[in-house]
């Protein structure tokens, strides 16, 4: 029996990562509203658009850009493989040939993406990723490739428009909200396009796939709460690798907390120019953002890991160490439900303990040792209250926080972390002198500025 394609969708999305943001691209670059408006029209447009593109970037001398992202993606396709003919009139046919229309077919195969029936089989040149990583995918039984339909083939060569391009990597992202998705998919295709005209040369350096999503996911922070999966790739011949990281399902609420508190925000901004400092990485924007994900190797709470180095390394101003602090408080009630305030006689007597010796030097380093450490926090705690009580002051009260305070594991980690923000964020507010002398001016104010957590969001492909 001959199935009929007609009835088909012309390109459906699915939940393969990166069919799906090659589904994206295809729909921003027939300018349709999500991949299922696609229609047959619009895919022999768009195919035509990337034999265009892919026949230009192959056929010239030097190997532009856009051509080492392809090859990154599909490194022994015939317009990446390195014996291939420079000339584009005979290039181009073999090209176009990957995206031909599925005809009827007495015996067709389900699509490998969408089930739809086609009598085309992929191998891996044509698909990245494919018998490499087995996270992804599983090989068809005793087959030649895998069935792909003409949408998901031309998806899959769409994808480089859609996804977040180095010239080795690529990097995609999947989220519930699919308005997280397609903008995040829209703000490649208008960089895919800069790619292609200038080089990375001519892109600003100052964003990443984390900081693009963190736009995406704070535009759409008022609809439902959700969480976002990057998924970053190389489909290299010798090592391909597949990275995976996250963000937890508060970060829309915690980017507009961010946004929306002076003292956080002032926070964000700070840490982002001492992360720039620290990283030559020009404005900080990349290494923020990335902050706020975690990755599959379970480096967890970045942003408190980067702040406490910060309070470790930095020379301390007031104003700083107040924004941070208030910056890991946000941080801590938005992703924990943290009650910072259940800190307050922990913090009062560390803080006093420091503060009563002439020279305080000596036991704020004595804390600094002790501050990460559950055992050694609780000897010092229990020095520090037989102490203030010998001097005659009020005994501290530390039986509500303290199984959690000195807990093992992430979450008493996380309380002693605050815990130390605090304590030393009270001691410079106080000019203790903790022999921690601010030399940087860091004041030009930004309490004003709004937040861009990609620095070029509003460039996004029309
Ligand atoms: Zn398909």
């Amino acid at each position: 029996m001959t199935t009929t394609l007609t009835t088909q969708p012309a390109l459906a999305s699915t939940t393969h990562p990166l069919q799906r943001c090659g589904a994206w691209a295809v729909a921003i670059l027939a300018d349709r509203p999500e991949p299922g408006a696609v229609t047959r029209d619009d895919l022999d447009t768009v195919a035509a658009r990337l034999v265009d593109d892919i026949t230009t970037v192959s056929t010239q001398a030097d190997n532009p850009d856009w051509w080492k992202v392809l090859f990154a993606l599909y490194p022994n396709a015939k317009p990446t493989h390195a014996s291939r003919t420079r000339d584009a009139v005979t290039l181009r046919p073999l090209v176009a040939d990957l995206f031909t229309p599925d005809r009827p077919h007495p015996h067709p195969l389900p699509c490998t993406f969408c089930s739809a029936p086609t009598e085309v089989r992929w191998a891996k040149v044509h698909l990245p990723l494919f018998d490499t990583v087995n996270a992804l995918n599983t090989r068809p039984p005793g087959s030649a490739g895998w069935p792909v339909c003409r949408g998901c083939r031309v998806a899959m060569w769409a994808l480089p428009y859609g996804a977040w391009v180095t010239a080795g990597s690529a990097t995609v992202v999947t989220c519930a909200a699919p308005a997280v998705e397609r903008r995040f998919a829209a703000r490649n295709v208008t960089r895919a396009m800069r790619v292609q005209q200038t080089g990375f040369t001519g892109l600003p350096a100052d964003a990443n796939a984390e900081a693009v999503t963190l736009a995406a996911l704070r535009a759409h922070a008022a609809d439902a709460p959700v969480d976002a999966v990057l998924w970053s790739f190389k489909n290299d011949n010798q090592e391909p690798w597949l990275r995976v990281s996250s963000t937890r399902l508060a970060i829309g609420r915690l980017l507009v907390r961010i946004e929306s508190d002076p003292a956080s925000r002032q926070g964000w901004h700070r840490l982002r120019r001492a992360l720039a400092r620290r990283d030559k990485d020009s404005g900080g924007y990349a290494a923020v953002a990335r902050t706020l994900f975690v990755d599959e190797h379970g480096s967890a709470d970045r942003l408190l890991r980067a702040l406490h180095h910060q309070f470790t390394t930095a020379p301390a101003d007031p104003v700083t160490t107040d924004a941070w602090r208030r910056l890991a408080r946000t941080y801590q009630e938005e992703m924990y439900g943290m009650n910072v305030e259940r800190l307050a006689p922990a913090r009062r007597l560390v803080v006093a303990w420091i503060v009563a010796e002439r020279n305080p030097r000596g036991r704020f380093n004595e804390y600094v040792l002790a501050a990460g450490n559950a055992y050694a926090l609780h000897k010092l705690l229990m020095e520090a209250g037989a102490r203030l009580l010998r001097d005659g002051g009020q005994p501290a009260d530390l039986s509500g926080i303290a199984p959690t305070l000195l807990s093992n594991g992430p979450e008493g980690w996380r309380w002693r972390a605050q815990l130390f923000f605090e304590v030393v964020a009270d001691l410079v507010a106080a000019k203790a002198p903790i022999g921690r002398k601010p030399t940087e001016d860091d004041a030009d104010d930004e309490v004003g500025d709004t937040i861009r957590f990609d620095p070029h969001a509003e460039e996004v492909y029309a």
